[in-house]
């Protein structure tokens, strides 16, 4: 079992760094210029560490509850929590993470900067854009991007590093290069500004689907899961 999903891995891996080397030259860069993150939801830690050692630096998870089971099995690895965060469960994951991608209320932002004040920490965060206007995701508007961010940078023990966001499911990966493109005018616009302890140095979007549109339009980060280690069942 655990020997196939490595195969899968390795399969996949290949093709997907080619595929960012080439999207990322149709941008004006290279590939070293996309971190490339692995979304492990429901990937034993096994498969996980077979990833580490064939080059992955850097692992998402988005729930707590399988973030802690798994964390202290991982191979040496930047790790990031990338799904819903709800305030009581900050406290647990706070001083496990490197960067949190997903800051999609000034709620989560405030119970974030008290419980680093309270370790005497400091913790890298992206503010997450609701870009699609969709009812059913948290984030931010891209109206209310800015001044969220403006807000948020003035907390104490937060540093904003970018944006982060999620399009409208669609069933062409076309449909989603807009809402991207949108996306880096706005990391660009608050870039501008120049906002005190911010620096927008992470633009979080693409999955596997639309990946390659995703640094088209200017990601510096990627979260695959499905194109990395098959097909799982699971929710977002
Ligand atoms: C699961 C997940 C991903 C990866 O999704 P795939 O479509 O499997 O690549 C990326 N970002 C977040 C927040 C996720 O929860």
């Amino acid at each position: 079992m655990a020997k196939s999903s490595n195969n899968i891995f390795d399969e996949n891996y290949d093709a997907i760094l080619k595929n960012i080397s080439r999207a990322a030259k149709k941008s004006g860069r290279d590939c070293e210029d996309i971190i490339l993150l692995a979304a492990t939801k429901t990937v034993d830690v096994e498969v996980i560490n077979h990833a580490i050692e064939s080059g992955i630096k850097y692992i998402g998870e988005n729930r707590v509850q399988e973030f802690l089971s798994k964390y202290e099995d991982y191979l040496p690895v930047n790790r990031h929590f990338i799904g819903h965060l709800q305030t009581n469960k900050v406290k647990d994951i706070i001083d496990k993470v490197s960067l949190i991608h997903s800051v999609d209320s000034y709620r989560l932002a405030e119970e974030i900067s008290k419980q680093a004040v309270k370790r005497n920490i400091s913790v890298d965060v992206l503010i997450e854009i609701n870009i699609g206007d969709e009812q059913s995701k948290s984030g931010f508007t891209y109206d209310e991007a800015i001044d969220a961010v403006t807000k948020i940078c003035k907390l104490e023990g937060i540093r904003v590093k970018g944006l982060m966001a999620i399009p409208p499911i669609c069933n062409e990966p076309q449909q989603n290069r807009p809402y991207f493109a949108k996306m880096k005018k706005l990391f660009i616009d608050i870039a501008s500004q120049k906002i005190d302890n911010s620096s927008m140095d992470i633009l979080s979007m693409g999955m596997s689907d639309d990946y390659e549109i995703a640094i088209e339009e200017g990601a510096t980060m990627v979260r695959l899961g499905t194109a990395l280690f098959g097909r799982r069942n699971y929710n977002i």
